[in-house]
């Protein structure tokens, strides 16, 4: 479960950047070898226009305006998507459930995981733990685990820290 909300932070944070991250079938490929995307035979042209689509539909229950919409969001994908629990041990990992249906494409795939995933988060109403980077110029998602639910960047190492040097150099001009 907390490896398929991973996945789906990935997803759609491959379209938070210029130049898109899954532009071609061989970004789609790079993607599901990096998530272990298990099951996937070969991945076509026709798989990476379904997954980009997913991916903004992912996007927008991530950034839902209240949970309403967020639920009428998931439900609409949900409902399309068939879904088998089966539990399995792969590469290394536990064993876990898996939701997707047998034979299903790459992207039914992750919209039964990772939908799954996401309605667990929905029903527990941890909504605001789904956050966009409040750095200025980063679009990127993540799910908020911090205890106290105060985590406001994707990376505290990369957008948290250009944020405090930022705040740091105002308040030195303020000073001077
Ligand atoms: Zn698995
Ligand atoms: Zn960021």
């Amino acid at each position: 479960m907390v490896y398929s909300l991973a996945t789906v932070v990935d997803l759609i944070n491959t379209g938070a950047d210029e130049p898109d991250g899954l532009a071609e079938v061989g970004d789609l490929e790079e993607f599901v070898r990096r998530r272990e995307v298990s099951g996937v035979e070969a991945v076509t042209s026709r798989d990476l226009g379904e997954v980009r689509a997913l991916r903004e539909e992912f996007h927008a229950v991530f950034t839902a305006p209240d949970q309403p919409a967020a639920v009428g969001l998931l439900n609409t994908l949900l409902q399309r998507t068939r879904i088998t629990p089966h539990l399995a041990e792969h590469d290394g990992h536990p064993l876990h459930v898996h939701y997707f249906a047998p034979g299903a494409s790459v992207a039914e795939h992750l919209a039964a995981d990772c939908g799954v995933a996401l309605a667990h988060v929905l029903v527990e109403n941890e909504r605001d733990r789904l956050r966009t980077c409040a750095a200025p110029d980063c679009s990127h998602v993540f799910v908020d685990e911090s205890r106290n639910r105060s985590r406001v960047y994707c990376d505290s190492r990369t957008c948290g820290n250009r944020m405090h040097v930022a705040a740091y150099r105002a308040r030195r001009r303020d000073a001077s």
